[in-house]
């Protein structure tokens, strides 16, 4: 196991490993990158950088599986987003998300992109050791060591991205093949390149615990967190040290910092242990293994929580209604109430999980989670037009490409299939796929009955999305 982030790879790859970096790369990743004009370029723009953190993202989403869960990818942005707004970067438009990975890592790549690997989630031991991770990935993005690597690479542009490329999916692989050629690239790297790096992690430390101290989250995660990484870098060793340059200095400095600033804050939260809970049993392939009766299990809430979630995914649903219902007694938590509405739902007592989730919906107004599962129920019982206006008024405050999804599902099975079409478009092109989005538009416009001002919408959405494709190009 490894711990590495991709912008950490990528000053340690950037002088030797670039050309046998491309060599393992497929030449289909090489192809589909564009041109980006200027090669000697000195300064990564802010076009540029959007540009290739689209490019970034799209190579992740082909190559790695995402979790998908709307509850734990709501609690990622929502404590990324916490932090992100003490930072200097407070105005970039951060994405995080969770990759479905056991290795231990944590990326920030380019335009605020930053990765999370269920590992090295499910290794925190809480809120702050999770926090102090991303808190470090955020200071990388504010510091701009990414821009700063690419610059001070010297490389032609096209070279230095396609080696951005080239790391994430390096760091993604665990094949002898890929090893080999990071060996390779390390042993071949420079002692300006090892430096410049190290500077970089002490300064996305300090300021990492800067970060976490003004969110209100103890940074004494980062000192615990390091301890763990170390100790388990003893018995699978010498790559993890190899990739990531984490030393007994860097720790006892960050030990040092946090005694300084000696805050009485929290190092936990409810939210946390329910979402290591979740991430735990969705990301466990073998889930039969824990099913086993065990008292002490229904004296704490999130073994009771986590129990349930190993019940309904083994179908035991009426023993996991029985656990939930006593739950949500004593614990307000609204994720144990989403376990039962579903729970409700799998078991054919779609009334119990209607009612549920509209008194959800009612407790938690705007509560993505909530909204969308309260949707998609509402859509698979025969409520189509109702879940419509639901996802329509949560669009209000919100346009992620996930509601829009949602939202398709529910026109499709309320017979409108030109708005399914579009809602569909509307999700591609939030997520960056611009040629898809436009196929779907195109479909859309080829249903029949389309009402004037439809047609019209339709075609604007497509000169919009036309224009400002042409538009990127012209700028490359
Ligand atoms: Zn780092």
């Amino acid at each position: 196991m490894h711990f590495s982030h991709l912008s950490c790879n990528l000053r340690f790859f950037f002088r030797r490993l670039l050309f046998t970096a491309l060599i393992v790369v497929s030449n289909a990743v090489y192809a589909e990158l564009p041109d980006l004009g200027d090669p000697t370029l000195k300064t990564f723009g802010t076009e540029e950088e959007k540009k290739l953190g689209l490019m970034f993202f799209q190579t992740l989403k082909n190559n790695l599986a995402f979790i998908d869960d709307p509850q734990l990818n709501y609690y990622i942005k929502n404590l990324g987003q916490k932090l992100a707004t003490h930072s200097d970067a407070a105005d970039k438009n951060f994405k995080f998300f969770i990759i479905d990975s056991a290795a231990i890592n944590a990326f920030a790549g380019p335009d605020a992109h930053i990765g999370i690997n269920s590992g090295l989630f499910l290794e925190s031991a809480n809120e702050s050791q999770l926090a102090s991770v991303m808190a470090h990935e955020i200071s990388h993005v504010s510091q701009r060591h990414l821009a700063r690597a690419i610059d001070k690479s010297g490389t032609s542009a096209i070279a230095t991205f396609a080696t951005v490329l080239a790391a994430i999916l390096l760091g993604s692989q665990d094949s002898q093949v890929t090893q080999a050629v990071l060996y390779t690239g390390l042993a071949g790297a420079q002692q300006n390149s090892i430096n410049f790096t190290r500077t970089n992690e002490y300064e996305a430390d300090r300021i990492g615990i800067g970060i976490l101290a003004k969110s209100g989250i103890n940074p004494q995660g980062m000192v615990d967190f390091f301890s763990t990484l170390l100790s388990k870098s003893s018995d699978g060793g010498i790559e993890y040290l190899r990739t990531h340059p984490l030393n007994t200095n860097r720790v006892s400095e960050a030990k040092d910092r946090v005694q300084k600033i000696q805050l009485n804050l929290p190092e936990d939260s409810q939210d946390f242990q329910f979402a290591h809970a979740r991430l735990e049993v969705l990301s466990n392939t073998n889930p039969s293994i824990n099913i086993k009766p065990n008292i002490a299990r229904s004296s704490n809430d999130i073994s009771l929580y986590k129990y349930s979630l190993e019940l309904i995914r083994n179908n035991n649903l009426t023993k996991a209604i029985t656990n939930l219902e006593t739950l949500s007694k004593r614990n307000n938590h609204p994720w144990i109430k989403l376990a039962l509405a579903k729970a409700y739902q799998s078991n054919n007592q779609s009334r119990q999980s209607l009612t549920l989730l509209k008194e959800l919906s009612e407790f938690f107004p705007g509560y993505l989670p909530v909204t969308l599962l309260y949707a998609d129920t509402l859509t698979i019982n025969g409520h189509a037009s109702k879940s419509i206006s639901l996802l329509k008024h949560q669009l209000q405050t919100n346009d992620q490409s996930i509601i829009y999804k949602t939202l398709a599902r529910a026109y499709f099975k309320n017979g409108q299939i030109d708005a399914a079409l579009e809602s569909t478009g509307d999700q591609y092109e939030k997520e960056g796929y611009y040629e898809l989005a436009l196929q779907q538009y195109e479909m859309a416009l080829q249903q029949p009955n389309l009402s004037v001002t439809t047609n019209k919408r339709l075609q604007t959405k497509k000169e919009t999305l036309k224009l400002s494709t042409n538009n990127k190009s012209e700028r490359q």
